[in-house]
């Protein structure tokens, strides 16, 4: 039978041999690999600063904890997300409130955020859903009527731009994963990029327990005695990963602009497959393209997915909305029909194979399998 991957990573020999380098070095952990790595992220996203983590997850909790937001404090995200989101603000000890998402896009529905601000709101997680940006010029609007903070949720969208704002652009912090399927990965792996200086210079302590000094300084210089003035935490990404990322990073171009085509190859192929609907890229818009989902019909989903994968086709849900999840149902009583068009998504959606190694004769593969499917 035919295997065609969910994802394949794109790491390739020169990658392998930067590690080589770093692994036949003496220095191992957080060194001159990361700093170079951020250097070059900052330069890419275009924001002065970005600070290597251990995941995306790591860079949401120390957005809201360098932002000062905790016990007591509410914080709107959307329920169409990795459940990574929510999870990092109960990490804060602050309360995750959902708001429900554009039919269109799958994406936070700036008009429905309002209703949901309080005097306990304090932040904003927009996500860029599949890879393409929220509207943040309207949540930014929002946010200083209501003095909130933005920690934009990046993970899917390295790449993304839309009305010539980039991510991180009108926002406090951007957080981005490096974990195994994501556009560019180092296995596990993530990090935090802001304009703010000072807030990266927080993002360095509590990376490293909330400690003064890293083990890269007190390799290279004297040993000095080094405090704590922060509690921290144990996040900070290491040469390793960082060697992995690095060249990723200088083809990030070439490896979406193969996506794109493969996207417009799916968008074709699909578009008179009765029963399937595929989300809309708005104008004004550069689509990270790192998710590709259709909507199946209404009940059809599971039959549809259990099909594709008796054909050997690699596949994913993102997601079953994470309000409906048993431990966000059983603390915050959150029940079905909450989010009516997070839930319609979640019940239909299915991702299909999309990587820059996909052959296009895998992908009419894939199409195939779906249009049969679709026809018993
Ligand atoms: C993958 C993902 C995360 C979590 O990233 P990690 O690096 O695994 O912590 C968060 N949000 C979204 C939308 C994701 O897809």
């Amino acid at each position: 039978m035919k295997k065609i991957e969910f994802f394949r990573h794109c790491i390739d020999e020169r990658d392998i041999e930067r590690v080589n380098r770093v692994l036949r070095s003496i220095f191992l952990t957080t060194g001159e690999e990361v700093e170079e790595f951020e250097k070059k992220f900052s330069g890419h996203i275009g924001l002065s600063s970005t600070v290597g983590l251990t995941s995306c997850t790591a860079a949401l909790h120390l957005s809201l904890i360098a932002l000062g937001i905790g016990t007591g404090d509410e914080v709107i995200t959307t329920p169409m997300s990795f459940c990574a989101t929510a999870n990092a603000i109960l990490h804060a000890g602050a309360k995750p409130v959902f708001t429900d998402v554009e039919e269109e896009t799958g994406n936070l529905n700036a008009e429905l955020i309002e209703a949901a601000i309080n005097d306990k709101t304090r932040a904003i997680i927009p996500v860029h859903l599949y890879g393409q940006m929220c509207d943040m010029k309207k949540i930014r609007e929002l946010a200083d009527k209501y003095n909130l903070k933005i920690i934009e949720d990046a993970a899917h969208a390295i790449e993304a731009s839309r009305d010539g704002i980039r991510v991180g652009g009108i926002s406090d912090t951007v957080c981005f994963s490096f974990y195994a399927t994501k556009n560019i990965t180092s296995g596990e792996g993530g990090a935090v990029s802001t304009d703010n200086i000072n807030l990266a210079e927080t993002f360095r302590m509590l990376r490293l327990h909330g400690i003064d000094k890293g083990a890269s300084e007190r390799y290279t210089k004297h040993y000095r005695h080094w405090d704590m003035p922060l509690p921290g935490w144990k996040y900070n990404m290491d040469n390793i990963q960082a060697a992995l990322l690095i060249g990723q990073l200088e083809r990030i171009e070439g490896l979406w602009r193969k996506r794109n085509v493969l996207w417009g190859l799916y968008e074709e192929e699909l578009r008179d497959l009765k029963g399937i609907r595929t989300l809309k890229t708005l104008p004004n818009v550069k689509h990270a393209r790192h998710l590709f989902t259709i909507l199946t019909p209404s009940g059809k989903r599971d039959l549809l997915l259990w099909a594709l994968q008796n054909r050997g086709i690699g596949i994913a849900v993102n997601y079953r909305p994470i309000h409906l999840l048993k431990y966000y149902r059983d603390t915050f009583g959150y029940k079905e029909g909450d989010f009516p068009v997070a839930e319609e998504i979640g019940k239909r959606t299915i991702s299909l194979p999309l990587y820059p190694s996909l052959a296009k004769e895998e992908l009419m593969y894939v199409v195939r399998a779906l249009r049969d499917e679709m026809h018993n």
